[in-house]
């Protein structure tokens, strides 16, 4: 298995629904990996046959590779993009990344943990913007993962307003009125004031009999998303081989723990300093289930007594999806959503085994339903161990 980047170029703009409602129409801004799916299953039973091909199996249902969401990227489409996770907070005036006129960007995980450990209140200063005063919010959405550089892609957006048409008449019906938004397929760059193209990126893991299988699939466009009869979601995909994700674990340790000790102050517990620390963040929403299939929130595969679990930062998120292959809705499913934040100590003495779990864990995923994308994770997020105080 080899791991490769897989982009798509907007062709036409591209909307993903929300929800199943066709009047009130918000775009997701990006594109699921079960989307991408279900794009190229449809345009292999276009263009190869159905569903009982050898190398339909081996694509989409015998060990299917782990299809990733698409995020926005920069204007080449060159840079793997990562999930803000959610303990990175901006002014609530002037949020974003420090630059002209942004005021910065804060990461709450170790000051979190601090105050959890020492079962003490936040110090709230922690939350007050250091260059105006105001409050700092979360800061969601899609950013190159360099702290050095750091750089959030926010796609353009566009609203498309339809009316609708009385069926007796054949005329504008009075009182019906739709909007839906969509990602546009250019994007607009604040300071230079230029059109881009608008490009999307994830990374999959993937043999080599699959590859010639997905090359067959990707040499002209394909169309994804809602709304593919007027035109919508066309778009053209392209692969590249990249390196395997590395997990950095013993340098984060180390760094996390000089940031946990100076927000813990003098006196902090003996034992909170022992261990090694790693946190995980979900680049996808998860839909973690107990024995029982019953939803929950917690990663089995942390639940021993060799992990302590120190803070978890996490939200639910209905996933919601249609069948196309049936013509029908997806069962709803609850999930973690993207961007939550784990926080484990491992107080073992075994750390090449945690690594090899953390290694298997940030390529095979946790959870159901992680053909389509679901339950992908990185593995100690390099925003968490920023030196500076806002970047
Ligand atoms: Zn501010």
């Amino acid at each position: 298995m080899k791991n490769y980047r897989i982009t798509a170029k907007l062709l036409s703009p591209l909307m993903i629904q929300e929800n199943r409602q066709s009047d009130t129409c918000q775009s997701i801004l990006y594109l699921p990996g079960s989307t991408l799916r279900g794009a190229l299953a449809a345009k292999f039973f276009l263009i190869r046959g159905g569903p009982e091909h050898k190398d339909f199996r081996s694509l989409f249902l015998d060990n299917s590779p782990r299809f990733p969401n698409l995020f926005p990227t920069d204007e080449k489409g060159s840079v793997l993009s990562r999930v803000l996770p959610m303990t990175s907070i901006s002014c609530k005036r002037n949020s974003g990344f420090r630059g002209k006129d942004k005021h910065g960007v804060r990461d709450t995980l170790a000051a979190s943990a601090a105050s959890r450990i020492m079962q003490a209140s936040a110090n709230e200063n922690f939350w007050i913007c250091p260059e105006c005063g105001e409050d700092m919010k979360p800061f969601p959405g899609f950013w190159n993962g360099n702290p050095g550089a750091p750089c959030k892609f926010e796609p353009t957006t566009l609203y498309h307003r339809h009316t609708g048409i009385d069926r007796d008449t054949g005329t504008v019906a009075p009182s019906i009125f739709f909007v839906t938004q969509v990602m546009a397929d250019f994007r607009k760059d604040d300071k230079s004031e230029e059109y881009h193209e608008q490009y999307l990126s994830g990374d999959m893991f993937i043999s080599g009999e699959q590859l010639e299988i997905l090359e067959t699939l990707i040499e002209d466009s394909l169309f994804a998303g809602a709304d593919r009869t007027r035109g919508l979601g066309e778009i053209q995909l392209s692969l590249e081989e990249i390196p395997h994700p590395e997990v950095k674990l013993e340098d984060w340790n180390e760094i996390f723990k000089a940031k946990l000790k100076s927000s813990m102050g003098n006196n902090m517990p003996a034992d909170a300093l022992s261990g090694i620390y790693f946190s995980i963040k979900l680049e996808s929403h998860a839909i973690l289930a107990d024995k029982f299939l019953r939803p929950h929130s917690d990663i089995e595969e942390f639940s021993s007594s060799d992990f302590k679990l120190i803070l978890k930062m996490t939200k639910a998120q209905t996933v919601r999806g249609w069948q196309s292959a049936w013509n029908l809705p997806k069962p709803d499913d609850l999930s973690v959503a993207m961007g939550s934040v784990f926080l484990f100590q491992y107080n073992e003495d075994e750390p090449e085994k945690l690594e090899n779990l953390l290694n298997e864990l940030a390529v095979n995923g946790i959870g159901l339903r992680r053909e389509e994308g679901f339950g992908r994770i990185s593995v100690c997020d390099d925003l968490h161990i920023i030196d500076k105080e806002v970047i």
